[in-house]
């Protein structure tokens, strides 16, 4: 049975149409609506804000096509794996991702990149926001921060250059560990989260992240990408962690 699609007037529908909105089960993407499978343990969070929100750090296209494809298609794998393992019904993402050596192995490689893929990109959109000029950490961010690496500026240079220096595709964290705050990079979707760190921020180096409007040029996404940072939602991860 599919989940019921929602009927709107046509100009409210178009705004959200347009800002690609949930309304209950059913995910509003582009032009057309898309019923959840409601036997699907995961489902596609609607983006806090319009797709052309980011521009002109991030374009439209890109966040659509980031949002809408690729983070779809790591959720699309990803239950196809849950599904395949009962074991598994009822688990949330960070528990899968908590201990990967605890999985199934048929299903280990799967969850792991696919449950990667869709943890780090359920974050990631949290962590952006509309382009600020000077965008600075909040206070209590920005103290952590100095006590962990100097300075904010000392911070943002290794950060900097882990998501530069990342071989491939992959992210750029900024963590909370055993032993304090941390800079690491994963490859493709490994999860901070399978190391036992708590990611704070992170970057989505992969291209699919930035060809449209950078091409090669990665280190000019990465310093474009400190104006769109959310650092009241990474306030709140270190409130928290
Ligand atoms: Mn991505």
């Amino acid at each position: 049975m599919k989940s019921p699609v929602h009927t709107f007037p046509s100009a409210t529908r178009r705004r959200f149409l347009k800002a690609g909105v949930a309304f209950g089960g059913t995910v509003v993407l582009g032009r057309e609506a898309v019923a959840a499978d409601p036997k699907a343990a995961f489902a596609l969070p609607p983006l806090p804000y319009a797709y052309d929100a980011l521009t002109p750090i991030i374009d439209e296209r890109t966040m659509m096509i980031h949002h809408t494809k690729h983070h779809q298609a790591y959720i699309d794998k990803l239950n196809a794996a849950v599904a395949s393992e009962p074991s598994l019904a009822g688990k949330t993402v960070e528990q899968l991702l908590t201990d990967l050596t605890s999985l199934p192995e048929a299903v280990r490689t799967a969850i792991r990149n696919h449950g990667g893929g869709h943890a780090n990109h359920t974050l990631f959109w949290t962590l952006l926001r509309s382009p600020r000029e000077n965008n600075q950490p909040t206070t209590a961010v920005a103290d952590t921060i100095r006590g962990a690496f100097g300075s904010v500026e000392a911070f943002q240079e290794k950060f900097n250059a882990a998501a530069a220096g990342q071989f491939g595709s992959g992210w750029a964290w900024l963590v909370k560990g055993p032993a304090g705050l941390e800079v690491v990079a994963t490859a493709n979707q490994d999860s901070p989260i399978s190391q036992g760190k708590k990611p704070l921020l992170g970057l989505d180096v992969w291209e699919h992240a930035y060809y449209l409007t950078y091409q090669n040029r990665r280190p000019d996404y990465i310093k474009a990408w400190w104006q769109v940072v959310n650092w009241d939602e990474v306030a709140k991860r270190l409130a928290a962690a």
